[in-house]
């Protein structure tokens, strides 16, 4: 079987090169014919010898991911449907950074779909098909930046004068994994994109963001198995009874054990856990979830997100927050001292916001 270049970290392909007998700087000419010039074949490599372009078609492949649909949501959130070699449909969101700012947060898929289950979550209603491979992770930011760089205009650049003209317009600056899957439920692949990620394409390990429901052994293993980028924890619930009845996952890692983990785990300085807590009406949005929020968060360097529910399509039992209750949670936590935002819903009327996706393609 033929190796995919997109599965491999940088080690790895310095190593298949010198298999090869060729010197390591071909090495680095493929990396960045892949990672910056956005190469869709071997043959693209130009400056690399005929034979060895005919030497790779011979033992590697460069994959592809198939576009076949985006959407445009009227705030700038764009959704991209991507297509897998073996018919299964993902997405990814892209969502504008800060009004005016031509900077992107992308978020990709691990998974396709989830076996979490989390109830109030369209990406759970699907359970889980299948793992994304390594090359599926990062083809989904390639493709996404391929994208920006054929649709920017030329005001893009120069109103961006950091970017350099190889890299033109409307750069992604953070990564997260908060797309559908859970990513710790596919240790070895995320671990192998991060390590892509951050080195090869070039994220500084603080702009990229893994979103757990709350798998401790895979919280746990992170530190040793890869990058240490930014941890969030889904919370969404301040007693076990409630977090049971939403998230199933705390069936099996209880809200002491998680955050016990969460005490645990090595931040760099200058780094918080992100806890991000959906808000569902009359479910977990009274004065007295803050309030149990500031105790069992103590000890622990935090951000809260707070992200009232975004209902879909289809029905649910659940309702959106009054948006009353939103404020009077936000204030609460304030005054107690905590760092907390209200993540704006971004792409809700395209299906792009938290939670929503599905990946059906009609
Ligand atoms: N599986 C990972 C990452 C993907 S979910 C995780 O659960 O952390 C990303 C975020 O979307 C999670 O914080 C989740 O709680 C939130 N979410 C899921 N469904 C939602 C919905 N309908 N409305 C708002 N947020 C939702
Ligand atoms: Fe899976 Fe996250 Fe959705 Fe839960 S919230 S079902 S873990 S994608």
């Amino acid at each position: 079987m033929k190796i995919n270049f997109k599965q491999l970290n940088r080690a790895e392909i310095y190593s298949c090169i010198h298999g090869l007998g060729q010197e390591p700087y071909r090495a680095e000419q493929i990396i960045n014919w892949i990672y910056e010039k956005h190469a869709m074949s071997f043959d693209d490599m130009t400056n690399l010898p005929l034979t060895l372009r005919a030497e790779l078609n011979n033992i590697a492949l460069l994959s592809n991911i198939n576009l076949i649909k985006n959407s445009t949501s009227a705030d700038g959130t764009e959704k991209f449907l991507f297509q897998l070699d073996d018919g299964e449909t993902i997405e990814s969101v892209l969502i504008p950074n800060v009004r005016g700012k031509k900077l992107y947060t992308l978020c990709i898929s691990s998974q396709i779909g989830c076996a979490m289950g989390c109830t109030f979550c369209e990406t759970g209603k699907l359970g889980l098909t299948r793992n994304l491979r390594t090359h599926e992770i990062i083809d989904q930011i390639l493709a996404v930046q391929r994208y920006l760089k054929k649709t920017a205009l030329p005001s893009d650049t120069a109103s961006s004068p950091q970017i350099d003209s190889d890299d033109p317009g409307r750069p992604i600056a953070n990564i997260v994994f908060m797309g559908m899957g859970e990513p710790l439920h596919n240790f070895s692949e995320v671990m192998t994109s991060l390590s892509i990620i951050t080195d090869m394409i070039g994220f500084s390990k603080r702009k990229v963001t893994l979103s757990t429901s709350g798998v401790v052994p895979g919280i746990r293993m992170l530190p040793d198995n890869g990058p240490l980028i930014n941890l969030a924890v889904s919370l969404n619930a301040t007693t076990d009874r409630t977090r049971n009845a939403i998230m199933p996952v705390n069936k099996k890692y209880p809200l002491n054990t998680l955050l016990q983990t969460c005490r645990e785990f090595p931040l760099p300085s200058n780094r918080q856990i992100t806890f991000e807590y959906v808000l569902l009406g009359g479910v977990n949005d009274y004065k007295d979830d803050a309030l149990r929020l500031v105790r069992l968060l103590k000890g622990i360097r935090s951000k809260i997100n707070l992200i009232p529910f975004n209902p879909s399509g289809s029905s649910s039992e659940y309702i959106k927050p009054d948006e009353q209750k939103v404020l009077e949670f936000h204030s609460t936590l304030l005054k107690a001292g905590m760092t907390v935002i209200v993540r704006k819903s971004s792409g809700n009327d395209i299906s792009a916001a938290c939670g929503q996706l599905r990946a059906a393609y009609i």
